[in-house]
């Protein structure tokens, strides 16, 4: 592996080198076992300890209550677009979302087809370069559905919205990267294959509380309850994705866990934000308050220059920072296992450029 590759990549992203490692030797003897890791039953008791931890690892790092269980499903954050309205929504009543960009959208596009939907607030007008600040949440809603991070357009929610509702949450792209209280939430839920690990699982942390008062029938395998009673376990799971899951909550918790991280994370944002905002050729175009510290997006102001700054990045070994077709420009994703040696690295590739084409 090159260790000097500087990975911006939106995800699936970096991982940590320790991750890779030990996941690498699981992949031809997991441990001592004379057995790869996917060449067990996922019944056996070492997967089913693999399992466990992982549930309590993010048990543990987030601190959730006792009310809260951790399940690792497939079918990615996507699939949790339908799963949480089916679960939660029945049909004929309503259910509040809040549209900040693609991911919301196709959360409310999905929740449509089993109850009502409706959007509190939009900041669509605005081609989504903020959180929106002015919205009333209807009391009679089932629940409240916001997307704490907007991958695509590098918005964040700097705080969780007050509403008596209970609020459910997409932190696919910013789970376990900043403290917060995550009781608050009535279920939370992120694919791993941004902060957590590798793609092929999903991680919903969801309130019992909150299941069982739907009258529709619910398919055994998208019924959350189901998942609960077995363990996370009511078919096989996705095993690999769960092991580097593990390993990875593993690892941050040996960082110091979600605060320590946030100190590192806050330090990477601050410094890449505070080169785009005094460097003269590249420009921040999100309101700075909702500027998100994973995603930070950015354009440069001389767009025939676009071009030749990847490939500079390139030459540099900074991979990833191309802006998504939607938002153009550039993103870098600064997740939890990117090192704050590799923001340093851009920062300066943005200066040296700058200077050069001044
Ligand atoms: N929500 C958000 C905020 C995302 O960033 C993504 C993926 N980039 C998704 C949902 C979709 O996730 P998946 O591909 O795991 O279905």
């Amino acid at each position: 592996r090159n260790m000097k590759v500087h990975n911006f990549n939106a995800g699936p992203s970096v991982l940590p080198n320790e991750v890779l490692y030990k996941a690498s030797k699981a992949l031809i003897d997991f441990e001592g076992s004379g057995m790869s890791i996917l060449e067990i039953g996922h019944r056996t008791e070492p997967f089913m300890a693999v399992m466990e931890e992982a549930r309590n690892l993010t048990r543990e790092l987030m601190q959730l209550d006792d009310d809260f269980e951790v399940l690792f499903l497939q079918g990615g954050a996507t699939m949790q677009f339908m799963q949480v309205p089916m679960n939660l929504l029945d049909s004929g009543e309503t259910a509040s979302y809040i549209d900040t960009g693609v991911w919301s959208n196709k959360a409310i596009k999905e929740a449509k087809l089993f109850g009502f939907v409706d959007v509190s607030a939009s900041s669509k007008e605005a081609n989504y370069n903020h959180i929106p600040k002015q919205y009333t949440i209807a009391t009679q809603s089932k629940y409240l559905h916001i997307t704490t991070n907007n991958t695509i357009y590098g918005t964040q929610w700097n705080s969780i919205p007050e509403t008596e509702v209970p609020i459910v949450a997409d932190m696919s792209s910013d789970i376990l990267s900043r403290e917060m209280d995550f009781n608050r939430f009535a279920l939370i839920y992120a694919g791993v294959q941004k902060n957590m690990g590798a793609a092929g699982a999903t991680m919903v942390a969801v309130r019992k509380s909150m299941l069982g008062k739907v009258s529709r029938q619910i398919p055994s395998i998208l019924n959350y309850k189901n998942h609960i009673e077995n363990g996370s376990m009511l078919n096989t799971p996705p095993v690999f994705a769960v092991y580097i899951t593990m390993l990875t909550l593993r690892w941050l918790k040996g960082q110091g866990g979600v605060a320590a991280i946030e100190q590192i994370n806050n330090k990477k944002a601050a410094l890449l934000y505070d080169e785009i905002d005094h460097n003269p050729l590249f420009r921040g175009n999100v309101a700075k308050e909702d500027r998100s510290k994973m995603n930070v997006t950015f354009t440069i102001d001389k767009p025939e220059l676009e071009e030749e700054f990847l490939k500079f990045c390139k030459k540099e070994d900074i991979v990833g920072i191309k802006g998504h077709r939607l938002s153009g420009g550039f993103r870098a994703s600064l997740y939890n296992a990117l090192p704050l040696e590799s923001v340093e690295v851009m920062v300066e590739a943005m200066k040296f450029f700058s200077l050069k084409k001044a």
